[in-house]
């Protein structure tokens, strides 16, 4: 059987807690596909392309791993690539209703949809690419939080935004 599973986001941009989640799907699944939302709600600091690019370099020796960018209703999305698996991270309760929301929301669009939350290890509980962004955006050190293609990108873009 060959088991897939999706998992979708912002990742503005990603870290080692999005990693971490990654590899803990990978015991669970055959093949997980990063999905990177093309035009999210929220506003973001990264394009789509340095988003994909910044998570394809994270990736690069997981082997059954794929990025790639979606637009419109995740469910569509996975109606098309034929997966009815959604990976989301689980941080604390404060993510719990809103992933509920979505997750049921989404069951409702495709009843074939079912959600899977996995919990990141604790070192990465309190970690949130906004947090990141606001770090860096200070002058505050992220190394061992995010991978070292991101610090890079986040040093260099906030340093052109100032
Ligand atoms: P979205 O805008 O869809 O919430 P994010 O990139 O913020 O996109 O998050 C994508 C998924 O990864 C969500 O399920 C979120 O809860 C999860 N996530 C984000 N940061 C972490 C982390 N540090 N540990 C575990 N899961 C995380």
């Amino acid at each position: 059987m060959n088991r897939e599973a999706v998992y979708p986001g912002t990742f503005d941009p990603v870290t080692n807690g999005h990693l971490d989640i990654i590899k803990r799907a990978l015991q669970m699944f055959d093949r997980v596909t990063v999905a990177v939302v093309d035009s999210p709600a929220k506003r973001v600091l990264f394009n789509t392309q340095e988003r994909i690019e910044m998570l394809r370099a994270t990736v690069r020796d997981l082997s059954r791993v794929r990025v790639e960018q979606f637009n419109g209703l995740l469910v569509d999305y996975l109606q098309q690539i034929n997966v009815c698996i959604i990976i989301r991270g689980l941080r604390a309760v404060s993510d719990f209703e809103y992933e509920f929301q979505i997750a049921l929301m989404n069951r409702r669009l495709n009843s074939c949809i079912e959600s899977v939350f996995l919990m990141p290890s604790q070192d990465y509980t309190y970690l949130s690419s906004s947090l990141i962004k606001e770090v860096v955006r200070l002058g505050g050190r992220v190394e061992g939080l995010v991978p070292g293609v991101v610090e890079k990108a986040l040093e260099k873009k906030l340093s052109l935004t100032k």
